[in-house]
């Protein structure tokens, strides 16, 4: 019997996991067109899969709904220099989030979340680097591990950390704070110890390594059009269709990955989820990025930086504000404080930018078809792991699409728990 084959697909959105997806139904012989509002080979193209910090990290199990931190979450919420901000014209907003937020704030719902990231993070990396055979990643990627810094002041947290990632098997090595100086020198001893992730890679240019796995989609045969989306409907069984801001476009499935902006579509297919943004800034110090030889990033105060083509990039904390508030000078002012904390030899920034990361409040993606509308699937709510996950997105997205069986236990990514 005729394997299926789906006959076409349109993809909302060109971040990370819309190009991987793309690229991989491709290579299925599936048609792919795939829309953006901007063009991911160009300038203006500074989605969240552009400014992040560039980490793969499959070891990143444990989420923001961690029993270790429900008191901190108010306290660091009224501090207006710390690593968690509020837009308080935002919080009436915030609310469904916040609720269904709190529901998961229980060490079953932390563990569950630890072990279903697990699952699709140790696949991450070999998703990765079954793309990198096909461009060439030299200058883009590094294999020198990944290391994170503490203080002695939340032993507790860093304790459960370390715990569960030991009980699933993640290898991890402990450093002392003499360790972490002889790996970075530059660093100023204002932290007491250390973890590495040895085999972690990391980015040197985000933007870089996505423009190349775009550019492999194109000649491969993939559409691209530059439109802004403005709605996305099943029509029956073999069609759905994806209408911009000036026409409509027709496809057998369609694949809604917009990120923190996906929330719009899901509405318009009747279904309640819980999506929000955690916004998040980076600044670069350029001709800075020698000065660490791989990301560091400073736990106490929810902030890191990472070595890249563009300079040292400093990245980090969560602000809970929506898509449409302004930037926050507040916020970048914090991130050059902590660079600086850790290099004072650091000098003046360049390219503040600010992302948003796509969250749901169990810290879990949603990754599958959606409830009402079979033939549109969902991959976006991919939080502070986007970009480790989107390769591994691509392969399930495209694996749901053409029908094809798998091992994965892919119910909990499910938008059902959310109805
Ligand atoms: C500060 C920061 C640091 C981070 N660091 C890391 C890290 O080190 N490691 C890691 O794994 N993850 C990290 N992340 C998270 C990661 O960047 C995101 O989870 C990931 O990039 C999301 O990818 P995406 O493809 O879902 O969305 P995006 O990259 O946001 O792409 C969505 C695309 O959809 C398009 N779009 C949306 N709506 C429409 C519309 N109506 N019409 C047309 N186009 C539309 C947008 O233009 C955009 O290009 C970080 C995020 C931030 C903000």
């Amino acid at each position: 019997m005729e394997k299926y084959k789906c006959k076409s697909v349109g993809i909302i959105g060109s971040g990370i996991q819309g190009v991987c997806t793309g690229l991989q139904l491709i290579k299925k012989g599936i048609p792919v067109t795939i829309f953006d509002r901007h063009d991911p080979l160009s300038q203006e193209f500074k989605a969240a899969s552009y400014g992040n910090a560039g980490h793969f990290s499959p070891y990143a199990v444990l989420q923001f709904n961690r029993t270790d931190i429900l008191y901190d979450v108010p306290k660091m919420l009224l501090s207006s220099y710390g690593p968690l901000a509020l837009k308080w014209n935002y919080v009436h907003k915030l609310i469904p989030w916040f609720v269904s937020y709190l529901k998961n704030f229980n060490k079953e719902s932390m563990l569950h979340t630890a072990k279903y990231m697990h699952q699709i993070l140790n696949l991450s990396n070999d998703a990765y680097e079954e793309i990198f055979k096909e461009i060439d990643i030299s200058s883009l990627v590094e294999k020198k591990g990944i290391i994170y810094i503490w203080t002695n002041k939340n032993l507790k947290s860093r304790q459960l950390e370390i715990k569960v990632r030991n009980d699933l098997g993640i290898e991890q090595k402990l450093l002392s704070q003499k360790e972490v100086l002889e790996l970075e020198p530059n660093l100023k001893p204002v932290f007491d110890a250390g973890v590495i992730y040895e085999s972690a890679m990391h980015a040197r240019d985000p933007h870089g390594i996505l423009k190349k796995i775009f550019k492999l989609f194109l000649n491969k045969g993939g559409k691209f059009i530059q439109e802004n989306i403005t709605y996305v409907e099943q029509k029956n069984e073999n069609k759905t269709i994806i209408q911009s801001d000036n026409k409509l476009y027709e496809f057998e499935k369609s694949v809604i990955a917009s990120g923190a902006f996906s929330k719009k579509f899901t509405e318009q297919l009747g279904e309640n989820i819980p999506l929000d943004t955690e916004r998040g800034y980076h600044v670069h110090f350029k001709g800075m990025d020698d000065l660490i030889s791989r990301p560091v990033i400073f736990l106490d105060r929810g902030f890191g930086m990472t070595p890249m083509n563009q300079g040292l990039r400093a990245v980090g904390t969560v602000e809970l504000g929506g898509l449409k508030n302004p930037p926050s000078k507040k916020r970048i002012e914090y991130i050059i404080k902590c660079a600086k904390e850790l290099l004072p030899q650091l000098g003046n920034h360049e390219d503040e930018w600010l992302g948003f990361r796509p969250t749901l409040p169990d810290f879990l993606p949603i990754i599958g078809p959606s409830l009402k509308n079979k033939n549109i699937i969902y991959a976006f709510g991919h939080h502070h792991l986007g970009w480790t996950l989107g390769a591994v997105t691509g392969k399930i997205v495209s694996g749901i699409i053409a029908e094809e069986k798998t091992n994965l236990d892919l119910s909990p990514y499910s938008s059902k728990r959310f109805n």
